[in-house]
């Protein structure tokens, strides 16, 4: 089997804006990789890359993204967005993901902050967000999400505390292609949607607000209550002297 080749084919699905090319491939190192070599070359936004294994996936920070072969979507699609929708991708990612999930599935997710979409309290899906500029200084980012299907999360020693897949909360399969077809088109619509309608989706169903955190992030952690989130999905925790933190990054922790 060659790493890194030609799709196995291309998939076009007219109805969508984002997904209208899919490119399918059998195994790659990582579909971020085949993602990124293809808006190098000048891709147009929406076009996308799902493989049915991955030798290197990653997440961020370059941790390691395990999948199983058939048992996982991995997805990375292209955008080139506006300055507005940038700054909200990551929260579109997910709420589009929640929706797919639930068309498939009938599973109803919620979110840790920034970027990871749970399911009975465990990790269904992570979401990376990669940007660059291009040559005529717009940006372009390369979206992957990484959605655990029909694997069982106990087989693998590195996950099985945190993670969980569509299998394990549902009993039901689902082939990464139709994974990957319901997540594009979710992502489509929610796109066009107004920033206030994604924060809103999203903030319901962030699971951590008004409660005790740790974030931990460059230059150290902070302690607080997460207090809400900005417009454009920042944290904003309340530290114990009653000062209001805004945190865009960073990892955090629920504390008892
Ligand atoms: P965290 O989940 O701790 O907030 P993160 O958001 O930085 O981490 P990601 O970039 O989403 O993490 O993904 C990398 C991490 O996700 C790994 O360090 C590992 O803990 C976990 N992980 C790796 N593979 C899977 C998987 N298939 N399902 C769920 N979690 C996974």
């Amino acid at each position: 089997m060659r790493t890194n080749g030609s799709p196995l084919f291309e998939r076009y699905d007219a109805a969508t804006d984002i997904g209208r090319r899919l490119y399918v491939h059998d195994r790659v190192t990582s579909t971020m990789d085949m993602a990124w070599a293809l808006a190098e070359a000048g891709a147009p936004h929406g076009d996308a890359v799902m493989a049915f294994a991955q030798t290197a996936g990653r997440g961020r920070f370059g941790r390691a993204w395990l999948s199983e072969p058939g048992g996982s979507l991995m997805l990375s699609v292209i955008l080139r967005p506006s300055l507005d929708i940038a700054s909200r991708l990551s929260m579109i990612g997910a709420v589009a993901v929640r929706r797919a999930v639930a068309d498939l599935a009938g599973i109803s997710c919620t979110f840790k902050w920034p970027n990871d979409v749970f399911a009975g309290g465990r990790k269904l899906c992570g979401i990376l967000i990669d940007g660059r500029v291009d040559t005529g200084g717009g940006a372009v980012v390369v979206m992957g999400i990484g959605l655990n299907l029909n694997m069982r999360p106990a087989d693998y020693p590195e996950i099985a505390a945190i993670a969980t897949s569509v299998l394990v909360e549902s009993g039901r399969r689902a082939a990464p292609e139709e994974a990957a077809v319901a997540v594009l088109r979710a992502l489509d619509a929610v796109h066009a949607e107004t920033g206030a309608e994604v924060l809103g989706e999203w903030r319901g169903a962030l699971h951590m607000l008004g409660k005790r955190v740790s974030v931990s992030r460059r230059g150290g952690a902070l302690d607080g209550i997460a207090e809400d989130v900005a417009a454009d999905g920042a944290l904003l925790l309340r530290d114990d002297v009653g000062a209001l933190h805004r945190l865009e990054s960073g990892e955090v922790t629920l504390r008892a």
